[in-house]
């Protein structure tokens, strides 16, 4: 498959070779299109999610190539098939996705921003080292979603991982489960599969190990996070409990974290520490090697 992708590229000579980039170029540009498309239709997406998703797809798939996309497609599917799954029971807890779990704009630049920017400085230094950071991005935020959406699944409930013996409610940041552990670990495992499949660079056996260890770093680093700093509060409408900035059209009230440190920040950063984890990892086993 790596192979078969390669040689829709660096084929021919010359004109030839100019045209077929071209070709490359506008193919590319539409795969982007139907995929956003696609999830706009099947709710995931909404308006201006759509907007952000075309710029973050087309970063990727011009700085990483068709096969980053792949990758970063897989885990946008495995984050709708994990949020969709027990959506009903999920949402009786609180702790579901709103809105039948459509992602918005900010929400995907938090989840896509690394990413998209790994990609584009991939396209001027292609290579292991911006490869090793593109995987353990996107598995910092496969695993952070399938902790979540896993999580919630569980019949134990969730403790706080700053400390372990007080028992928190389903869906409050900073809670783990063993249940979602696991979900974090097949998710990120998932991804190495593809990359693997797909031959991303830094190439080999060597990224399944590498996107586990991200995605357990991100989801634990996002836990730690959200267990500390992140802004938890109530909407002073409804008074329910919220970690969003705004609820029922109102500004909601912070009651502990800080104010600006919210769910989407938050997952940039775990992106951001899953990166540096995979890329911490590559150094270390080159050094070894
Ligand atoms: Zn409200």
């Amino acid at each position: 498959m790596a192979q078969a992708l390669q040689g829709f590229y660096g084929v021919g000579q010359g004109e030839e070779k100019y045209m077929i980039s071209l070709i490359a170029i506008v193919i590319e540009f539409f795969i982007v299109i139907a995929v956003a498309l696609a999830a706009v239709l099947l709710n995931t997406i909404d308006g201006r999610g759509f907007l952000a998703s075309v710029l973050v797809g087309l970063a990727i798939i011009y700085g990483g190539g068709l096969q980053w996309f792949i990758v970063v497609a897989v885990f946008f599917i495995l984050g709708v098939v994990f949020t969709l799954y027990r959506y009903g029971y999920k949402k009786t807890l609180g702790g579901a996705q709103e809105k039948g779990g459509a992602r918005n704009w900010p929400n995907i630049l938090a989840n896509g921003g690394m990413t998209s920017f790994f990609a584009v400085v991939n396209f001027l230094y292609p290579g292991p080292v911006l490869g090793a950071l593109f995987l353990g991005a996107v598995s910092a935020s496969a695993a952070d979603t399938a902790a979540t959406e896993i999580g919630l699944l569980s019949r134990s409930r969730p403790r706080l991982i700053t400390n372990l013996t007080k028992v928190v409610a389903p869906g409050t940041s900073g809670g783990v489960s063993y249940l979602g552990f696991v979900g974090a670990g097949f998710s990120s495992v998932a991804i190495g599969a593809i990359a693997l499949l797909l031959g991303v660079p830094p190439g080999g056996l060597l990224v399944v190990p590498l996107c586990l260890f991200a995605g357990l770093a991100g989801a634990v680093f996002d836990s730690l996070l959200g267990a500390t700093v992140q802004r938890a509060g109530f909407c002073k409408i409804c008074l329910k409990p919220t970690e969003a900035l705004r609820h029922c059209g109102e500004p909601t009230k912070v009651t502990t974290g800080a104010g600006f440190i919210e769910n989407n920040l938050v997952n940039l950063l775990a992106t951001g520490a899953g990166a540096a984890a995979s890329l911490g990892a590559l150094l270390l086993t080159s050094a070894a090697g």
